[in-house]
């Protein structure tokens, strides 16, 4: 793999010299550094700090499921010319530590991985629920959910490392950074706030996933419970009928108005589910990704914490 990369980021930096060379005789420097981050949060909140100060990219293409990813080509070179490099550093990132052993140390971004600041919540695995396939794995070892941004703390700690990030690149924009980060903190706050007002109103203390649960972080601190149909969200498999059947029993038993699906679902464990009880199917953002399309619009996470919101609402009556 390492020198399937080498081999590839070396084709990649001769094809880019012979590009600049064709255009200006030099490689043009940049006028702005440039970020690379791979996940929509870590886009979406480093774009938000850094503005016009830099030029913020999403590596995984929009709509790509983050647990499917290869890296390409194209992306590769992207990361290679980063200033800086925002990433997880979970299970479904694996490909960063190849990417970064197959750069010259001196060719590497300044990389921010936010699990090495986060509050880490094992993986687990409840009654009815179906073990979400993760490659191989020694049965000793301890297994970590990685969507730690899903987590309103750990998104107030992404967004201070990000920040840190911008101003190790930018030592001139120190305060201006600090002032985004203080104003970015206080939306997030206020949706939080919305989130705890609507949890402590709510009639209900359990949501029903019937689907991938990619939201462990959040329903642990909202003080929630849960079901769902499979452990993370790392694998496309699909439910089995003991466990449709385990989700249809809890909804009827315990009165649950809707179940919920993620961005990218196929819908078919949900639509069983919903065929038997008659609940309604509701959609929760996980920020892994958005559609092209959403992307295109310029939507935020902020708006889809939102949306979350008020799809929340609903399934807590
Ligand atoms: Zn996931």
């Amino acid at each position: 793999m390492r020198k399937i990369l080498s081999l590839i980021l070396a084709i990649v930096f001769v094809a880019t010299a012979l590009l600049s060379c064709t255009e200006t005789g030099i490689k043009s420097p940049k006028d702005k550094p440039l970020v690379v981050a791979t996940n929509f949060v870590l886009y979406d909140t480093a774009r938000t700090l850094a503005g016009e100060l830099a030029d913020v990219r999403m590596l995984l293409p929009p709509g790509t499921d983050a647990h499917e990813y290869e890296l390409t080509l194209a992306d590769t070179a992207l990361a290679a010319d980063a200033d800086l490099f925002l990433y997880i550093g979970g299970e479904s990132e694996d490909w960063v530590d190849d990417l970064f052993a197959s750069m010259r140390e001196e060719d590497r971004p300044l990389a921010c991985r936010m699990m090495d600041d986060a509050v880490i919540q094992s993986e687990e695995v409840r009654e009815g629920m179906q073990e979400a396939e993760g490659g191989i794995h020694d049965e000793d070892e301890e297994e970590y959910d990685e969507h730690v941004w899903t987590s309103f703390e750990n998104l107030y700690g992404i967004a201070e490392q990000i920040c840190a990030g911008l101003q190790a690149l930018m030592p001139d924009r120190t305060d201006t950074l600090n002032e985004r980060l203080i104003d970015y903190k206080a939306m997030i706050g206020e949706i939080e706030d919305d989130y705890r007002a609507a949890v402590d109103g709510a009639r209900r203390r359990t949501l029903v996933f019937a689907d991938r649960f990619p939201f462990l972080y959040l329903v642990k601190e909202l003080g929630l419970d849960y079901y769902a149909a499979f452990s993370g969200c790392s694998s496309n498999v699909e439910a089995s009928l003991a466990t449709i059947h385990f989700l249809v029993t809890k909804v009827q038993d315990e009165g649950i108005p809707a179940v919920f699906i993620i961005e990218f679902s196929d819908g078919k464990c949900a639509e069983a589910v919903a065929r038997e009880t008659g609940c309604e199917i509701l959609t929760l953002y996980s920020g892994h990704s958005v559609t092209p399309e959403e992307f295109a619009s310029g939507i935020t996470y902020p708006e889809l914490l939102r949306r979350n919101l008020e799809a929340l609402k609903k399934a807590l009556g």
